[in-house]
């Protein structure tokens, strides 16, 4: 058997306890040895002005300093192309054993957004998809996916078996965070606390981070 490996991609500008538990709950629902957050890069035009990508980086880090079964990797970062996730999948794939299980995490918005990403219908031949759900999610996934999720989905997420190409729906406990209030509560000078990480927060408030312009 081969290991079990998670991978939960995101901007994390910053990084959350929303994102946070789901790594955790993820993993022990998985029982994964390993689950990679990665980062992904942006076209500079696109970042969070003064919140370069190696501060939302170290940010990640912070968070998961001592967290057993998290860990970090900075892949997307380091490259000169866009961040596709298929080439991360294939980047992945190249340095792990074969029997290696991965289990790609995705948000239900991510998951019905998924006919647009690059290559897509490929995804499935690298890893698992594990779609988390949200007692918000009842919209219905988009008329492409359904012929997908017809053939590729199982009940549950112990069915997941072999190296990838199956996918399951997952529950977790709902927090409504969002990195987007986080910016919103620092730009105005409000407190973020208990929505993130105490070490984040400090990160946050040394680097002068998401502060209004003056
Ligand atoms: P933003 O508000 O800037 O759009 P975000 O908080 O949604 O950011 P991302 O970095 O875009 O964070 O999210 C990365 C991944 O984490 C996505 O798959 C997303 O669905 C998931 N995620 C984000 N917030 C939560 C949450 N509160 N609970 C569970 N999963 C979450």
């Amino acid at each position: 058997m081969g290991q079990r490996i998670g991978i939960l991609g995101g901007t994390f500008d910053p990084i959350h306890f929303g994102h946070l538990r789901a790594a955790v709950e993820v993993a022990e629902t998985l029982q994964l040895n390993e689950l990679k957050l990665i980062p992904s890069a942006r076209p500079p035009h696109r970042d969070t002005p003064q919140v370069s990508a190696a501060q939302r980086l170290a940010m990640v880090r912070a968070a998961t300093v001592g967290v057993s079964g998290l860990s970090v990797d900075d892949r997307e970062l380091l490259r000169e192309t866009p961040s596709w996730t298929i080439d991360t999948l294939e980047s992945l794939r190249r340095e792990l054993p074969a029997p290696t299980q991965l289990f790609l995490l995705l948000g239900w918005d991510a998951f019905c957004g998924l006919p647009e990403w690059q290559r897509w219908e490929e995804l499935l031949n690298h890893c698992h998809l594990v779609v988390l759900q949200r007692p918000d999610a009842d919209a219905e996934a988009p008329e492409v996916l359904r012929d997908l999720i017809a053939a590729r989905s199982v009940t549950g997420p112990q069915l997941l078996d072999g190296p990838g190409g199956k996918i399951a729906f997952v529950w977790q406990t709902p927090l409504a965070i969002s990195a987007t209030q986080i910016r919103q509560l620092l730009a105005s000078g409000r407190s973020a606390r208990f929505l993130l990480p105490d070490s984040v927060l400090s990160y946050i408030h040394a680097h002068r981070l998401y502060r209004a312009p003056n």
